[in-house]
């Protein structure tokens, strides 16, 4: 079974973001990471592919300046190849524009299915896959954290506030996975050396039959009219022991409705 696995290549969390002032995105002019959302994409696709004894798992990301950082991370843990493409051109997509690219990548592939990450973890509009699949016109099962394959059809158990549904549909089609999917793989030094050598196609628009006026800032149809400081947490209320601490504890939690 062949999988594809989109793959967002993001600035380094632990490091300060900024934004770029006449666009207000967030700039990513340094070197850039695998989000650790799409970790779990790769773990479950590697996985399913072995699961299915064959087949193989191919990565696809769009990402400036030809950056590979987080696809030889990926790589690293087992995918077989990556597709990236990278053009000036795609400068200020949003969200359509990149589903457009994903989506002209992956059917250059013809996988049985996609795997995504249900949000990013830098931009996060979580939009991004249920597009691609809409313009590769498959199906597409989102929030899962658990999937099997088997019959030609995909099974998901796909989270929900009060457990989980049991959706199933044909292949091929696009699954988004959350964190608690599976527990990614560190890459071994053997992966991390076998890396280096995987293919990486690198693609520019005019290879993906792509209208330049439909990706890219030409493209956009979103704009980031302004930005503002999240607000700043507040202190916790700490609870002393006066013999009625079990009590108090319960009522708040009551109250958020946990319990
Ligand atoms: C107005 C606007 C302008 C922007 N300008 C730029 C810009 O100039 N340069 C720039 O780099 N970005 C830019 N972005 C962000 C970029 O287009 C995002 O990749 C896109 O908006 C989707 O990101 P998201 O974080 O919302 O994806 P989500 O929908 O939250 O992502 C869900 C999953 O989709 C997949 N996915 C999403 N994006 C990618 C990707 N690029 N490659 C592979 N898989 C992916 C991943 O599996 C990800 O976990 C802009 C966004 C907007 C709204």
């Amino acid at each position: 079974m062949n999988v594809a696995v989109c793959v967002k290549q993001i600035p380094d969390p632990a490091a300060p973001g900024e934004l770029d002032p006449s666009t207000l995105t967030l700039k990513r002019d340094g070197k850039l990471i695998l989000d650790d959302s799409d970790s779990y994409g790769v773990e479950m696709a590697l996985q399913l592919a072995d699961q299915a004894g064959g087949g193989e798992v191919t990565l696809v990301s769009m990402a400036p300046r030809g950056e590979t950082g987080g696809l030889r991370t990926a790589l690293a843990m087992g995918a077989a190849k990556a597709i990236l493409v990278s053009d000036d051109a795609l400068a200020g997509s949003d969200a359509l524009g990149t589903a457009k690219v994903l989506a002209a990548a992956i059917k250059r592939i013809s996988p049985d299915l996609v795997v995504a990450a249900t949000e990013s973890t830098d931009g996060y509009t979580g939009t991004t896959p249920a597009q691609v699949a809409e313009l590769l016109g498959m199906p597409s099962v989102t929030f899962a954290n658990k999937i099997e394959v088997a019959d030609g059809a995909v099974r998901v158990h796909r989270q929900t506030e009060a457990g989980y549904d049991e959706v199933e549909c044909p292949l091929p089609a696009l699954v988004t996975v959350t964190a608690g999917v599976v527990e990614p793989r560190y890459p071994s030094f053997k992966g991390i050396m076998a890396a280096k050598s995987k293919p990486i196609e690198e693609l520019k628009v005019a290879d993906l039959g792509l209208d330049p006026t439909q990706v890219g800032a030409a493209g956009a149809r979103q704009e980031m009219v302004s930005v503002e400081e999240a607000e700043e947490r507040q202190a916790g209320e700490v609870v002393v022991d006066e013999g009625d601490a079990h009590e108090r504890i319960i009522a708040f939690l009551e109250q958020l409705k946990v319990i």
